[in-house]
This record gives structure tokens, C-alpha cells and sequence, in this order.
């Protein structure tokens, strides 16, 4: 226990001595992304780095650029930034939009108000629906919002598909059939930076114009790549736009990735990393991926059930697969507990954001993620609640154990 404390995490342990990986196991990075990176997308980025302008990379790029698509459900372009989520966002407005141009956007929690800030820096006019952070958007509310603008100045409807601060995800398909029944021509811009690869997701079939995601959340890769998916309407809306840009750009990206090339030094050994990760989530099949984290999360919502909490998301419909929110009760100190299970335990869970700080944890059940580890997920939470005086009912481990008994097709 003599280990330096990480600087993140010195503060939440009261200065205690931080418990090293090699005391007690493998560390659970059992946060809503990063998420844990399997083995083989390891030794994938372990690999010597390359000539980004040979002939090597431009293989690995071509296998990527051919494949890639298909986790964003498009046959569409689909490019890749050396950036955080948080760049994603970036281009998505910036490629699409000019200044003044008002974007609806739904606050469904931390990271969807978040975007709004963003939005607002870059000169544009967020019209915001407001929730109370415990469901997911309503489409009725942007239908109607849409109707409402008769001199179609809202450009934009952005939503966020998996709330990751409260667990809660939103129907995109039901807000692109309210845009269609208010025949509103506004763009539909999606944050799907924690859900995808693990929860359904249909690019084309829903219609969206630009979908933004990540590298480190169902990808199981590092963090370190961003990633917008591209409708023809949005490429059309590019040639127009005014916001500047020039980092964000699509049009000399897509020229060069159409060569198997990029317009700068692209990540080169994240790219070993995905093509590594596109290799695991394609062999699988994406359907299989998505029905492993739903059957996940419904376990989770049985032990969270049993042990008499309550889950921050309030809809079933809206659950969300990737992550559970759970609240504790009052008078109880979520980040007292995650402290206690990271140096008893080893294991991180995620943070309440914002206004949910120290009233919510997170259990991150998405990426490289199978039936032992989620029990040993949720031993570590039932273990830590015991030790830390929170009242709770024994046996949600059990409550899970029971749940993934059951037969295949339990839903
Ligand atoms: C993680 C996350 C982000 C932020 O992404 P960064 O990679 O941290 O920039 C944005 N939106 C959602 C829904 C997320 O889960």
C-alpha cells in the first residue's frame, strides 16, 4: 500500500495510501468510458508506428475506412479525428452551420447541456428543451417546437442518444419521424459517443446527418479518436455553412481518406487499435454485441433493484445498455463510497456530473465486458456498501446471478 497516488484520485481517498494493481488484482475500470481495452487491441497498438504516408498505411486505411461504416449503420462517409468526443461535437456544428443559426437541443443531462455551452461559444442560438435529467428526449416536445418555427429558423435538432451522466438514452428514430411529421428541414445531429458499438444504431435508416462518436466507450479503444458519420444533406449543408473552420474541416479530409491518406498526421497506432477492435465487434456481429449489453444492464437493474436503490433513469423504455446510474440515499455520499471500493477493491466507478455530483454512481457495463466480470462488478458495489455504512439489502449479486440463469430470449 505504499504506492505514489495518482493525482486523480488522491483527493476522493482523504489522502490515503492508494491500493496498487499488483496488491489486489486487476484494476475493474468499471467507469461509463474509458472503457477496459481487450488484449488483442493492445498488442494492436503496441505495434511500431508507421509511415502515414506509405503504402502500409494506406492499406490499414482502406480496411478501416471499408468497415467502419458499418457500426454507424451507413454506407455513407464516416471520418476519424486524433481528438476526443468533444472535437466530434466541434465538427459536427462547424462543418454544418453559420453564425446565428438556431440548433434545438434537448438537455437531458451533463453532457447534452455540455454541447449547448459549446454551441452557444461557437455563435450559434440553442433553443433548449428542458427535462429533469431522469428520461430521455421527448419527441412530442420537438415536434412541437418545430411547428412553432413557421420561418424555419432552427437549423439544426441535436440530441444526445445515450445519456451518460443519468443512463438514460433517447428514441432517435421516433425524434427523426417527429422532424418528418412537423416537415421541418432542420439537420439531426447525434451524440452517440456512448452508445455505439453498443446499443442499436442505424445511421442511414434513421436518417441522421451527422453522427458523433468516440473512440474510448464501446470501441474499447484509448481515448484518442473522434468520429463523425456524414449524411449527403450535411455535405450539401458544408458547402454553405460560415462558422469557420479549418482543423474541423470535412472537404480535405474526405479528399484524402478517399486516397486512403489524411490531410495531417493522422493516430496511426490508435488506427492499429480500431482496426484491431473492428476485428472483435464485426466477428462478433453487432446484433450479438448489443444483446450482451442489454442482458448486462437488465442484471444490473436486478441487483440495483434487490439492493433496495433507486436508478437514476426513470423510463424502462429509456434504459440505457451501456451504463447504470444508481442514486443513494439521502444523507449518503456517493463519491465516500466509490472511494471506499477504488481502495478496498481496486475498482473505479463512475462520478455523479453536475447538479447529480456525489448524489449518483455510475456502473460502466459497455466494451470487453463479459458475465464474470459484471459479477465481480457488482460483488465490489455490494462489498462496498456493506463496509460503508450506506443502508441497503444484501443479495443483488444474487438478484444478477438469478437474472443470467434464465434461458436465452428473457426478455
Ligand atoms: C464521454 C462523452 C462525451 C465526451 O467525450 P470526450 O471524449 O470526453 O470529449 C460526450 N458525450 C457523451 C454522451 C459522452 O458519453
Amino acid at each position: 500500500m505504499s504506492a505514489t497516488p495518482p493525482l486523480g484520485n488522491a483527493g476522493a481517498l482523504g489522502g490515503e495510501a492508494w491500493a496498487p494493481e499488483s496488491h489486489l488484482g486487476r484494476h475493474f475500470l468499471q467507469i461509463p468510458g474509458p472503457t477496459n481495452v481487450p488484449e488483442s487491441v493492445l498488442r494492436a497498438l503496441a505495434r511500431p508506428t508507421l509511415d502515414h504516408r506509405g503504402p502500409e498505411f494506406q492499406a490499414l486505411a482502406r480496411r478501416i475506412f471499408a468497415r467502419l461504416g458499418a457500426v454507424f449503420g451507413t454506407e455513407g462517409p464516416v471520418v476519424i479525428y486524433p481528438a476526443s468526443g468533444t472535437g466530434a461535437w466541434e465538427a459536427a456544428l462547424v462543418n454544418t452551420l453559420s453564425p446565428g443559426d438556431r440548433v434545438l437541443m434537448v438537455e437531458t443531462g451533463w453532457f447534452a447541456r455540455l454541447w449547448r455551452e459549446m454551441a452557444e461559444r461557437l455563435g450559434l442560438e440553442p433553443v433548449v428543451i428542458p427535462t429533469d435529467w431522469r428520461h430521455g428526449a421527448d419527441p412530442a416536445a420537438i415536434e412541437a417546437k418545430l411547428r412553432e418555427d413557421r420561418d424555419r429558423r432552427i437549423k439544426a435538432v441535436a440530441v444526445v442518444h445515450n445519456e451518460t451522466s443519468t443512463g438514460c438514452k433517447s428514441d432517435i428514430e421516433a425524434i427523426r419521424r417527429a422532424i418528418d411529421a412537423a416537415d421541418h428541414p432542420a439537420l439531426l445531429l447525434v451524440d452517440t459517443i456512448s452508445s455505439l458499438g453498443s446499443m442499436e444504431y442505424r445511421h442511414d435508416a434513421w436518417r441522421v446527418d451527422v453522427t458523433v462518436a468516440g473512440s474510448q466507450k464501446g470501441l474499447m479503444l484509448p481515448p484518442g479518436l473522434s468520429f463523425n458519420a456524414i449524411s449527403a444533406k450535411a455535405l450539401a449543408a458544408a458547402e454553405t455553412a460560415r462558422l469557420p473552420r479549418s482543423f474541423w474541416d470535412w472537404r480535405p479530409m474526405l479528399r484524402a481518406n478517399r486516397e486512403g491518406f489524411f490531410p495531417f498526421t493522422p493516430a496511426t497506432n490508435l488506427l492499429y487499435g480500431l482496426d484491431a477492435a473492428l476485428d472483435l465487434l464485426l466477428g462478433t456481429g453487432l446484433e450479438a454485441v448489443f444483446a450482451r449489453h442489454a442482458r448486462h444492464a437488465e442484471a444490473t437493474r436486478h441487483a440495483v433493484r434487490a439492493w433496495g436503490l433507486e436508478l437514476q433513469c426513470l423510463e424502462p423504455r429509456h434504459y440505457s445498455s451501456s451504463l447504470t446510474a444508481v442514486r443513494v440515499p439521502e444523507g449518503a455520499s456517493a463519491d465516500g463510497l466509490r472511494a471506499l471500493i477504488l481502495q478496498r477493491f481496486n475498482m473505479s466507478l463512475g462520478n455523479g456530473l453536475g447538479p447529480l455530483a456525489d448524489r449518483v454512481f455510475r456502473i460502466g457495463h459497455l466494451g470487453a465486458f463479459g458475465d464474470l466480470e459484471l459479477i465481480g462488478t457488482l460483488g465490489g458495489i455490494e462489498m462496498g456498501l456493506a463496509a460503508s455504512g450506506i443502508p441497503y439489502r444484501a443479495g443483488g449479486v444474487q438478484a444478477a446471478l438469478d437474472f443470467l440463469a434464465l434461458p436465452p430470449g428473457w426478455s
